[in-house]
């Protein structure tokens, strides 16, 4: 079946219960079989009426919602696909507000919906950047937050009496300069200990790291790499010896927060990081031409085993990956 190539073909298409249900199959199940999420038996029938599977073993019912980031939620499934194809290939992100306007729900399904999105499109990766002959990987911090404007009325009014000190917080990337794929993680601050082993964790001994001059970043050839270091006063760049890929994200980032997100609280600013680190990381180059198609797959095969609960996106409780 020819698939859809934009916006409106994708509307158009997703319209049909049939297409939405095809399409969640083949991303979840690599076989196209339905495995039930119940208890893992591959034995059912398919209840063509309710669009629904009957598990031969357990006997329980599921949907191609049933174990991802759509369960439980009232929105139907192609509204969902919509959502997704919106946040995928937006450049600078999208608002709960223009996704409530152009789905036609409300603002605070649209808000839920944004989040649960952006939990599929976080970067699970083990892999690790860089390389052991000296794979270029650029590493740099920046500082998010502090401005009323993008908080919410109730942190806006904690901040005014006092109860809740201005928060900034610090967002580290590096950025592999060879596969050219970012990569984010909010930390606590930035001393040396967090970005020493945040770099362990996630960069190959061996890469070539570029840093501005931040002491944080003093021990790198201690710990096996290569450390250029970039000093912002020089008013040229020293050939290789810059950071502008990874500064390029930032202020990809920022842009988006700043013109679209009407409120962002600390405990979601991770996920704002990860949709723009997919977008980045999936976006068309000569080597690489996705399609706006490719993005919403791409978006679409993270949904399977991930789950939010409403509790957990407000931050009462921590996140859960098990289904
Ligand atoms: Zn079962």
């Amino acid at each position: 079946m020819e698939h859809p190539k934009t916006l409106t073909e994708a509307i158009r298409f997703y319209a049909d219960a049939a297409n939405c249900v095809a399409v969640v199959k083949e991303m979840r199940w690599p076989d196209g079989e339905p495995i039930c999420p119940h208890c893992g038996e591959r034995r059912h029938c398919w209840l063509a009426k309710q669009m629904r599977w009957k598990c031969a073993s357990c006997r329980k019912q599921f949907t191609a919602k049933t174990g991802t980031v759509f369960e439980d939620s009232p929105i139907s499934l192609d509204k969902w696909l919509i959502g997704i194809w919106l946040v995928a290939n937006c450049k600078n992100g999208i608002s709960s507000y223009e996704i409530a306007r152009d789905l036609g729900i409300t603002q605070k399904s649209a808000w839920f919906m944004l989040h649960r999105i952006r939990y599929a499109l976080a970067n699970g990766s083990l892999e690790m950047l860089g390389g052991s002959e000296g794979g270029p990987v650029e590493v740099d911090e920046t500082f998010i937050g502090g401005k009323p404007k993008n908080m919410h009325m109730k942190a806006r009014l904690k901040i005014k009496q006092g109860i809740h000190a201005n928060p900034k917080m610090a967002v580290m990337g590096m950025l592999d300069r060879e596969s050219r794929k970012v990569r984010t993680k909010v930390i606590p601050n930035v001393r040396r200990d967090v970005l020493q082993a945040e770099i362990l964790n996630a960069i190959e001994t061996g890469s070539t790291v570029y840093t501005d001059g931040a002491t944080g970043y003093d021990r790198l050839l201690l710990n096996g790499y290569l450390h250029q270091t970039v000093t912002h006063i020089q008013e040229y760049v020293r050939g290789e010896v810059h950071t502008n890929g990874i500064e390029n994200f930032w202020s990809l980032f920022k842009r988006g927060l700043n013109g679209t997100y009407v409120a962002v609280e600390p405990f979601h600013l991770h996920r704002y990081a990860d949709e723009q680190a997919f977008r980045y990381n999936n976006r068309a180059t000569k080597d690489n031409p996705l399609t706006d198609y490719d993005r919403f797959m791409l978006a679409l095969s993270q949904i399977s085993g991930k789950r939010l609960t409403y509790a957990e996106l407000t931050g009462k409780v921590g996140e859960t990956e098990s289904w």
